[in-house]
């Protein structure tokens, strides 16, 4: 219970009023993400400075409030929802701070820096910030730290865990710590920076990072490749990664993908095809020369129909704003799109393409299959209507036969979207009661009161999939 009392320390604590947020409207805005489910938060703050995340952090454990940090609300796993209502800070206001340091090769940013600018930064240097999730022009590298973000460069270059160098993070009852550093190399005692990246905000408040940034490749190429069987397209990913190249993406549309995208806005790409991928080489243009041909070879020996090597940079990026195109074009059909990213070994990628064309025959539903196939990580997307509970019946055991088949080709719940609420009643099914108890201790040793980030990762008495409102 937000009293009186609280909100005039509040105001104490905040440097401006403005960046307290009570009414209603502001409430409604912050109670959903990209996800599913509603939940009301009791007042929402802006901090922009580290004081203010400790004044505030302070007073919540003085009373027993949760504490929902958010970035841009993009989580597709329930990560910001105020699931047991209290405080959501949103560090959406908190993006002064981005410094590049070329000297040093390290970016320094406040939480609320989109993360797309950050590389937009580097790129003027020289350098590259590699981690480019789908919604990077969108999302906070806040976010993108909490759930350890994601995307097509991923194949080559990591994730976000594998650019933070440094982090100041305000633990869950207020104090501020410093983990790593400037440096490209640090051993000194526990590394808390990977701990807390990937944490979802339960572990710790992330106030700055500091990133390492990379010498940016000289040029890149992109290539389509069109398949008859989708299942060829999945031996394909095995293909090139064995021919001695290493793609900087390789990403999959299968057909209902393709055909929403040419419906939405129509690119010229060919809708007769069972799938497609896309694939970027980066590095001396004579080399990724010689690679697309190898590349080319390669793919149509294992039954690709065609391959297309971009003529140009403005054929490039017709090409990849199509992939970018698929999650708006496919919300047209129905209004609710339930994104999965399960993933799997790349050796069984073509098993996983059967099982879920089986899925989708079994549950009579909607499923488009895109995402980043070079590294497994594949986004089933359901698409279906939320008012409609016969579908959403079939959708939820769907989700769940999904879940189920990943872990057993030996992959997991999720390649990046995080657990948050959705996932959290399977954590037993991949990890196991033991693995999920260390993992809940290292939670309460952390955050005693358990303020940061209640509800979430860990399933809460009885908890299971909902998608429909019962
Ligand atoms: C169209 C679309 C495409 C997407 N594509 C990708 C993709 O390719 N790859 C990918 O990985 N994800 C993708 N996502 C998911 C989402 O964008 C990412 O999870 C992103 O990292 C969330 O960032 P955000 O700023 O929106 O954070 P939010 O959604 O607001 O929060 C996410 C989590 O971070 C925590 N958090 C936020 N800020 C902080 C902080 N300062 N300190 C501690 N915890 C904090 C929150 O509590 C929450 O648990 C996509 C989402 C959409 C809608």
């Amino acid at each position: 219970m937000i009293t009186e009392e609280i909100i005039h320390r509040l105001k104490n604590i905040m440097d401006s009023e403005d960046r307290i947020l009570m009414e209603k409207a502001d409430l409604v805005s912050y109670s959903y993400d990209a996800s599913f489910g509603t939940y009301f938060p009791d007042l929402v703050l802006q901090p922009i400075s580290t004081e203010e995340v400790v004044g505030i952090v302070k007073l919540a454990n003085e009373f027993t409030i949760p504490i929902y940090p958010r970035g841009t609300g993009t989580s597709l796993s329930g990560g910001p929802l105020p699931v047991h209502g209290g405080i959501v800070l949103d560090f959406s206001r908190w993006s002064q701070t981005l410094i590049i340091d070329a000297a040093d090769t390290i970016a320094i940013v406040s939480p609320g820096v989109i993360t797309a600018d950050i590389d937009s930064e580097a790129k003027k240097h020289g350098l590259m910030y590699p981690p480019d999730p789908s919604s990077s022009h969108v999302s906070t590298i806040g976010g993108n730290l909490a759930e350890n973000a994601g995307g097509p460069r991923g194949l080559k270059y990591g994730v976000t865990k594998d650019y933070v160098l440094g982090l100041e993070v305000v633990t869950p009852e207020g104090e501020v710590i410093r983990t790593g550093g400037r440096t490209i190399k640090n051993v000194t005692g526990y590394d808390l920076t990977k701990l807390i990246v990937g944490s979802e905000g339960t572990l710790g408040i992330i106030t700055e990072a500091i990133l390492q940034l990379i010498p940016r490749p000289l040029s890149t190429q992109t290539i389509m490749v069109i398949f008859d069987d989708i299942v060829d397209a999945g031996h394909a990913i095995s293909s090139v990664l064995t021919s001695g190249i290493l793609p900087s993406k390789m990403e999959i549309m299968d057909q209902a993908s393709i055909i929403a995208v040419e419906e939405y806005q129509p690119i010229g790409l060919p809708v007769d095809v069972d799938a497609m991928i896309l694939i970027e080489l980066d590095g001396h243009p004579l080399a990724i020369k010689d690679e697309s041909e190898i590349v080319k070879r390669v793919c149509l020996e294992v039954g690709a129909r065609d391959v297309e090597i971009a003529k140009d940079d403005a054929a490039a990026s017709k090409l990849w704003k199509a992939r970018k195109l698929v999650s708006p074009a496919i919300v047209r059909k129905k209004p609710t799109k339930i994104s999965e990213d399960a993933t799997i070994p790349r050796s069984k990628i073509p098993e996983m393409f059967k099982r879920l064309q089986e899925i989708k025959a079994k549950y009579e539903i909607d499923l488009v299959v895109f995402g980043h196939a070079g590294d497994g990580n594949l986004h089933p997307n359901i698409i279906t209507n939320k008012q409609d509970k016969e579908e959403m019946k079939r959708v939820e055991k769907a989700v769940e036969e999904i879940f189920a088949t990943a872990i057993e080709l030996g992959g997991t719940l999720s390649g990046e979207h995080g657990i948050g609420t959705m996932k959290a009643p399977f954590m037993v099914m991949e990890l196991g009661e033991a693995g999920v108890d260390m993992m809940k201790r290292i939670k309460m040793a952390w955050d005693p009161n358990n303020i940061l980030n209640p509800g979430k990762i860990f399933a809460e008495k009885g908890q299971r999939l909902v998608l429909v409102d019962e």
